[in-house]
């Protein structure tokens, strides 16, 4: 069918102003924050309601033409990116209201294009928290953190996005609405549907609603920044802190390369000397959390911190925090060349491994960089052993993407040697669809594909993402 047509016949479904075809319009929908390179869609549609999105679905799927679910395209690994060929964007930032808070029974009900950011505050604001917290909530939606499983800052004490979400109205890739789970804390009525399309990466339903669970809005927060000599150092403080059984609510690692991209764009005033930082937040009561900050930090000096900072005002917390909000902004600017005219490529990754392995992670990734001789480093969220190992090589040419690609494979064997996944909380999409295997099984594979082709006998939504090439994939 021609794309004339195909806009003529999703018109029909949503208002005109809300559909886009013209090629500089598509060209905004073809990626995300990933390097992956992409297709343009033939059309993208914003549904203003559920019945418009089921509406498009299913004349979709009439037509046999494959839809590609899109929050605010912050995602990392490719999740968003329209399939080769003719598709369809249906972006879902027009449905973004924030349905009620319900303090009393600890739920809120939220449109998923909604952000993340938006949600803390109109919870906040009535004493309340939901306390998954990725760094780019300014700009993603719930339905992207809830599609990739998305983790953030305060996953140690708090867990993830899965651990809030308890039910959800989706629909399916025929355009049936179907609901999941319930608005109680406690639910065991059945197979937990909820739980299956959370970081399913919008290959198996599109959500329309969400509900959340909160909980009480801690009183008060201490932030401290603890800089070390070695990472070694670093790392030793991080199992110490949980051996010790503190809780703090963030527990950020950034190693020596990272400090120097943050300090070379923006000033933080970074102690001069340290190859590794942890920022670490305590929360509570004011006296819990103060008392956990002390202890925090005098275990931080035990174990060798050259200096510990303590913010006593809200300024100077935000002042402590300053260098890990501007990691990725800085890593997009740093070049391994400096005064080279050429665009350089940053390969971010989330694989993960057991906090009690991170120096030698954070060791084997310097390692990998110097041996392909490009920019390579570790920040993260240390806490939960969820890092961000980092690759940046000084061109677009074939032979720096090649060196990118053989550094990013052998990082992720080593995360998974060391006992640990290959992603933690960006998910999969096409950019870690090969690493797959090399951690599910095919006993696990096939369960999942029989999944996907149950709900997606077609298989239109959200095609080549989690199963790149497929077949190829669950048997290799
Ligand atoms: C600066 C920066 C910092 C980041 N920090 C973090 C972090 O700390 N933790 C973290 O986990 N991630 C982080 N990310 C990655 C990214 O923000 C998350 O993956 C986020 O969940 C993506 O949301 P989005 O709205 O941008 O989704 P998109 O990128 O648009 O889409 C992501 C996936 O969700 C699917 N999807 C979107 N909406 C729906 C829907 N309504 N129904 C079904 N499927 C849907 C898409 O098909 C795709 O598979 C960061 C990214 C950036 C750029």
């Amino acid at each position: 069918m021609s794309s004339r047509s195909l806009v003529a016949d999703l018109e029909r479904v949503v208002n005109r102003e809300r559909v886009l075809s013209s090629p500089e319009d598509l060209l905004c929908y073809s990626y995300d924050a990933s390097p992956s390179s992409s297709n343009l869609p033939q059309a993208v549609v914003f549904p203003a309601s559920t019945q418009e999105m089921s509406q498009l679905l299913g004349l979709c799927y009439r037509l046999g033409v494959p839809v590609v679910p899109r929050g605010a395209g912050t995602g990392l690994s490719g999740a968003s990116l329209p399939a080769p060929g003719k598709s369809v964007v249906v972006c879902l930032t027009g449905m973004n209201r924030i349905l009620h808070v319900d303090a009393t029974n600890l739920v809120t009900v939220v449109e998923p294009g909604v952000t993340t950011g938006a949600i803390h505050q109109a919870v906040e604001a009535q004493g309340l928290f939901y306390p998954p917290d990725p760094s780019s909530a300014g700009a993603c939606t719930i339905g992207g953190n809830v599609a990739t499983g998305a983790g953030g800052l305060r996953a140690l004490k708090y867990g993830v996005t899965r651990h809030y979400v308890l039910g959800l109205e989706v629909v399916l890739p025929d355009g049936e609405v179907m609901t999941t789970g319930a608005t109680t804390a406690k639910n065991a009525t059945g197979y937990d549907l909820t739980r299956l399309m959370v970081g399913s990466e919008g290959t198996l339903a599109v959500f329309t609603r969400i509900t959340l669970h909160l909980i009480p809005l801690p009183l008060a927060k201490k932030t401290l920044l603890a800089a070390f000599r070695t990472p070694a150092q670093a790392a030793a403080t991080v199992s110490a802190i949980v051996s010790h059984r503190l809780l703090p609510s963030t527990l950020e690692f950034m190693d020596g390369t990272t400090l120097r991209c943050v300090d070379a764009h923006t000033r933080t005033g970074t102690p001069t000397g340290a190859e590794a930082v942890l920022l670490i937040e305590a929360d509570g009561t004011p006296d819990s959390a103060a008392q956990e900050a002390e202890q925090l930090a005098s275990l931080c000096r035990e174990y060798g911190a050259m200096e510990v900072r303590v913010a006593e005002t809200p300024q100077q917390a935000e002042h402590l925090t300053l260098a890990r909000r501007s990691v990725l902004p800085a890593l997009a600017h740093a070049h391994p060349q400096q005064g080279l005219g050429t665009q350089p490529v940053l390969f971010l990754e989330d694989a993960t491994v057991p906090p009690s392995r991170l120096v030698e992670m954070v060791e084997a990734v310097a390692e990998i960089g110097a041996r392909f001789s490009i920019l390579a480093g570790v920040m993260g969220h240390a806490g939960d052993g969820n890092l961000h190992p980092y690759f940046i090589a000084g061109s677009r040419e074939e032979k720096d993407i090649s060196r990118l690609e053989h550094a990013v494979t052998e990082m992720v064997q080593t995360a998974l040697e060391l006992g640990g996944t290959v992603s933690g909380e960006h998910g999969i999409g096409v950019s870690k669809a090969a690493f797959l295997p090399l951690k599910i099984s095919p006993t696990e594979m096939r369960v999942m594909r029989f999944i996907k082709d149950g709900l997606d006998p077609k298989g239109l939504l959200n095609p080549g993402k989690l199963f790149p090439s497929t077949r190829n994939v669950a048997t290799g």
